[in-house]
């Protein structure tokens, strides 16, 4: 018998829907019980389960983020009228993300896992670019109005007698918009992403328009500068990693190119479109970890995707699926590299090395994949696996790698 692998404290373990729930479950069982002494809190966020405890399951799986410090979580179905009627709920419930967010702050952090054989669009991009979206306030918290004929639009702040306003004439008929932001949200941002970076030891660009927005990019710009400065300058320094302002089109055309390998900070707005590109640019959503890091120092680990519904459907009538459990695998090493850092157990981070390792190694030595990274792939694969096939030959090579397989 060999010894698993010892855990200090547990991680919160939030499951959620449909095939991302059967993936969670299996990788579980294939790839970290048999091997790590697995201690985790658990929560369910199945859609019924939540419905069942009238959604209050979510706000005590964040509040156990909270005081635990660690999370990993499976997607979960945000409901629309169609998944009302299909899981018979008593509620549309929100976005779990949302709620989960709501009670932890901060930031997401979008981060492509690259596979040799998956070339990116653009081929000088070796390493893996981070996208942090700022996911509060602009245009999502905007107002827009239109007109008939031409006059001032006032944009004014009123609290108590006291009122700032200014006033642009527009020729019309015409449109206008206001978008709003918190100083003490960017405040957040601006830690949430030096402190990724420092984790991460990557490089960090923020980029926006202050030539031409000169109050609303400016202060984003100057409240990033400020906080780098005071409490992250010498750190930084110390990680030898650096932290650049760039004008936005400015870094655009710097990211094409580039080789990657840092992280990229960007407003609401940018960071929407960004993610959406360097994303596909990279491969796919399945090749893809989301990371929530909270400005207090909370973090919680999932895969890009969703729940894969149509995988689902056709995994209930027996079919052979081809779902691709590498963005789940990674969001568990993803977390208990993290719990091995802040417990100083350091063979937990070595597992989750080993078993990232075993994928690579699965894809890229042995041409073993699921069908979305056979259609990609730069190299003819020797066998396109159903989920559980790829599963087991993960296994093989993580047994292999810990000394315990046999050499095929
Ligand atoms: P999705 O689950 O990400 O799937 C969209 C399509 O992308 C799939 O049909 C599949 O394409 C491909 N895909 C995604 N992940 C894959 C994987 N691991 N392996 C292989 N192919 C993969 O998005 P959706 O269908 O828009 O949303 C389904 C449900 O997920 C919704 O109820 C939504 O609320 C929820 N959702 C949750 C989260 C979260 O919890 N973080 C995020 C997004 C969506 P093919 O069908 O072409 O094979
Ligand atoms: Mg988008």
């Amino acid at each position: 018998m060999h010894e698993k692998i010892y855990m200090r404290r547990p991680v919160v373990e939030i499951d959620g829907d449909e095939m991302a729930r059967v993936m969670w479950s299996l990788v579980k069982e294939l790839l970290l019980e048999p091997y790590v002494d697995l201690k985790t809190e658990y929560y369910d966020l199945g859609l019924r389960h939540r419905d069942e405890t009238d959604d209050r399951v979510t706000a005590e799986a964040a509040n156990a983020i909270k005081r635990i410090g660690i999370g990993v979580k499976c997607a979960t179905i945000t409901p629309n009228a169609e998944r009302v009627k299909e899981y018979g709920l008593k509620n549309e419930w929100p976005s779990p993300n949302a709620t989960i967010r709501k009670v932890l702050g901060g930031t997401i952090f979008r981060k492509p896992i690259l596979l040799r054989n998956v070339i990116p669009a653009v081929r000088s991009w070796k390493k893996p670019i981070v996208i942090a979206r700022h996911a509060f306030g602009d245009i999502y918290d905007g107002e827009g109005l239109e007109f008939g004929q031409s006059g001032y639009v006032e944009l004014s702040f009123k609290s108590g007698t006291s009122v700032n306003s200014v006033r642009k004439l527009v020729t019309g008929p015409g449109i206008a918009e206001v978008k709003v932001n918190s100083l003490s949200s960017i405040e957040e941002f601006a830690r949430s992403c030096f402190n990724y970076a420092l984790d991460e030891r990557m490089d960090l660009w923020f980029a926006a328009k202050d030539t031409i927005s000169k109050v609303y990019d400016a202060k984003f710009k100057q409240i990033f500068g400020e906080i780098y400065e005071k409490s992250y300058a010498q750190k930084f320094r110390a990680a030898g990693i650096t932290y650049s302002y760039f004008l936005i089109d400015d870094a655009l055309s710097r990211v094409v190119r580039s080789e990657g390998g840092f992280v990229w900070a960007a407003k609401n707005y940018d960071g929407d479109i960004l993610s959406d590109l360097i994303s596909s640019g990279f491969g796919s959503l399945a090749l893809m970890t989301s990371e929530l890091y909270s400005p207090d120092g909370f973090k919680e680990f999932e895969a890009a995707h969703g729940t894969v519904q149509r995988h689902y459907y056709a995994y209930l009538k027996g079919e052979p699926v081809h779902t691709n459990p590498i963005a789940t695998i990674f969001a568990w090493t993803g977390a208990l590299r993290a719990r091995g850092k802040a417990d100083d157990t350091p063979q937990l981070s070595m597992f989750s090395d080993t078993l990232e390792w075993a994928v690579k190694k699965t894809v890229e030595a042995d041409g073993v994949m699921t069908k979305d990274v056979a259609s990609m792939s730069a190299i003819p694969p020797s066998h396109v696996a159903t989920l559980q096939e790829f599963l087991t030959r993960v296994q093989e090579n993580l047994e292999l790698a810990l000394g315990r397989g046999e050499q095929k």
